[in-house]
């Protein structure tokens, strides 16, 4: 599951479908749909279903997939989340071609459908207020409670459905239902309401319309119309799926896609709906959509993720009919084996601690072979400078070693990286607060390259930085965005989500020194900081050479862990 993309699993939605396949059901067309609302930018739950839908299109012969903008409610759309699901969904490799389409060009159409419904006695102006509807909705256990207005003749319908669009009436004078069964088991059968009145301006359609479709009636004609064959949504919608058919067959559409559920991705450790997201947001609790720390397909880009990483991820995970949640560890799990492959090794140190070389001459410096990739050797190798000056990471120092730490300390020696063996002779401290700010330390001129010809041995190899050629730069340390695993879990005890926000969920680093190859890497470009990790260029805050690093995940696989663990316990 590394690099290249894993091989589709079969799936049950995939299973239904090579079975239509073999009847030669809808003429033997795969047609499917991503059906985004623009009311917020695209999250990794998002991915799963993107990934879903463009792959089984593009696994059939002829299949295609469309990208439809579900902008039916004018009150929370607009134009810049448009753009941006088109170009999350491109940068995750998917290319819908012709095939963009909008609920809201649909309109006409639409409102020709209801006009046909009303037609057939099947749906009827309601004028009860929303609090009524509710009231006379019923439960679960009890059955609801017929309209006054249900009744209303075919031409008073007609009339007042009429008047409705012309904008005679005020917002929420009106609406038009179905007509069902308000006694059906199904609440969502009980007369819904299929078109509201808002005077809204739409984002694409102006003040031209001031009723609008509802979700249930827009979204399965919006199908019919495009001639979905398979109309793949999370089961959520399941118990919409009897209305979704209702609407296909009483109005003998050209087509009858059929609705199939899946289950929606929750990810630990993070909140997946647009509505929390857009809430951090705009309380500042992050800073915007794509804050590396978001779950937004455009989060996980600017954090230094890969396409891949997602669409493999996504795979992995697979489709099913049960809701659960998925550690994030895998995520990263996934994501390392690919950039441990892919990304170039480079030396940098985040927190430094400068380092004197005392027998090392003052007006020498070296370039030293450093290997791109050691375990790689086709990816070739650089030359790094070195002199008498150096910054080394202050964790790698204790000037009162414990135990088992086994970096550098007063008359220790320690390998740096490429490069020689070095030993602390001696320590600066600041005056005032006694703080280690300088290491005394000698080389061995017989240890170039980072062995000893007499065979001798150190038990660390530490990486560094030539100070006088060093990029100086901020880079900074990602950590989850909530302290708790389902951050959701306690809302039933009025436990707001944003309660566990992490406050430690980024940490800059203001001065932090890398190798001078760095000094030009390009905005989104990732690499492996010896020891630390891996990261990318941010392509918001970096300018020409001046690059911002962010840290993509630590070395640490904790998925590893947790696999081995579940091993043992076996
Ligand atoms: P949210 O609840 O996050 O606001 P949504 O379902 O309202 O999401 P839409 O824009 O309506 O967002 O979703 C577009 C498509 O993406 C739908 O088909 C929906 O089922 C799917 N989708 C949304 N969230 C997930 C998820 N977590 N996992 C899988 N698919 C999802
Ligand atoms: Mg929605």
């Amino acid at each position: 599951m590394t690099g290249t993309d894993a091989s589709p699993a079969g799936n049950f939605i995939r299973n239904i479908i090579a079975e239509d396949l073999k009847v030669n059901k809808n003429q033997g067309r795969v047609v499917t749909r991503f059906p985004p609302e623009p009311n917020g930018y695209l999250h990794i739950g998002h991915a799963k279903s993107i990934c879903l839908n463009f792959s089984i299109a593009a696994e059939n012969q002829g299949g295609v997939c469309h990208l439809r903008f579900d902008d039916t409610n004018p009150s929370k759309e607009d134009i810049e989340y448009i753009e941006s699901i088109k170009e999350d969904v491109k940068w995750l490799g998917f290319d819908w071609g012709e095939h963009l389409y909008y609920a809201s060009d649909y309109f006409e159409k639409l409102y020709e459908y209801a006009l046909q419904l009303i037609k057939a006695g099947k749906a009827y102006v309601c004028s009860l207020t929303a609090q009524e509807i509710r009231e006379y909705r019923g439960t679960l256990t009890e059955p609801g409670k017929d309209s006054p207005y249900r009744t209303r003749s075919v031409e008073e319908n007609l009339d007042l459905f009429q008047r409705m669009r012309a904008g005679e009436f005020a917002d929420g004078a009106h609406v038009l239902r179905a007509k069902i069964d308000m006694a059906s088991p199904n609440l969502n059968m009980r007369d819904p309401a299929l078109y509201r009145i808002l005077k809204a301006v739409h984002h694409r359609t102006g003040d031209k319309w001031c009723i609008y479709p509802l979700y249930d009636f827009a979204h399965g004609l919006s199908d019919a119309i495009e001639g979905i064959t398979h109309s793949i949504c999370t089961l959520e919608f399941q118990d919409h799926r009897p209305l979704y058919d209702w609407i296909l067959d009483e109005l003998k559409t050209p087509c009858h896609p059929q609705q199939i559920e899946f289950a929606r991705l929750n990810l630990s450790y993070t909140v997946m709906s647009k509505r929390k997201l857009q809430e951090l947001v705009q309380e500042g609790n992050v800073d915007g959509w794509d804050d590396p720390r978001m779950p937004t397909i455009s989060g996980f880009r600017r954090r230094g993720y890969t396409a891949a990483s997602i669409r493999n991820f996504c795979e992995i995970i697979g489709v099913a009919k049960r809701d659960s949640t998925v550690d994030f560890a895998l995520l990263e799990h996934g994501l390392r084996e690919e950039l441990n492959k892919q990304a170039p090794r480079v030396m940098g140190v985040l927190r430094p601690l400068r380092v004197v070389l005392e027998n090392y001459p003052e007006d020498q410096e070296e370039a030293l072979d450093c290997q791109n990739n050691p375990e790689d050797p086709g990816m070739g190798s650089r030359k790094v400078p070195f002199s008498r000056v150096l910054y080394i990471e202050q964790d790698d120092f204790r000037e009162d070693p414990p135990k088992k730490f086994f970096r550098l300390a007063p008359g220790r020696e320690v390998r740096l990286r490429y490069a020689y063996f070095i030993k602390c002779v001696g320590v600066v401290k600041d005056e005032q607060t006694g703080e280690v700010i300088e290491l005394r330390c000698t080389y061995d001129p017989e240890t170039r390259g980072g062995d000893s010809p007499d065979g001798r041995k150190v038990k660390a190899t530490l990486h560094w930085v030539s100070a006088a050629h060093a990029v100086e730069t901020e880079v900074r340390l990602y950590e989850q965005l909530f302290t708790k695993a389902n951050p959701t879990e306690d809302e039933k005890d009025g436990i707001d989500f944003k309660a566990y926000i992490n406050p430690h969920s980024v940490e800059r680093l203001p001065s932090c020194r890398l190798e001078p190859s760095l000094a030009e890497a390009g905005p989104g470009s990732r690499y492996q900081f010896e020891r630390l990790g891996y990261f990318c260029v941010d392509p918001v805050n970096s300018s020409a050479g001046a690059p911002v690093f962010n840290r993509i995940v630590s070395l640490r696989d904790t998925w590893a862990k947790i696999q081995k663990a579940q091993k043992q316990n076996k």
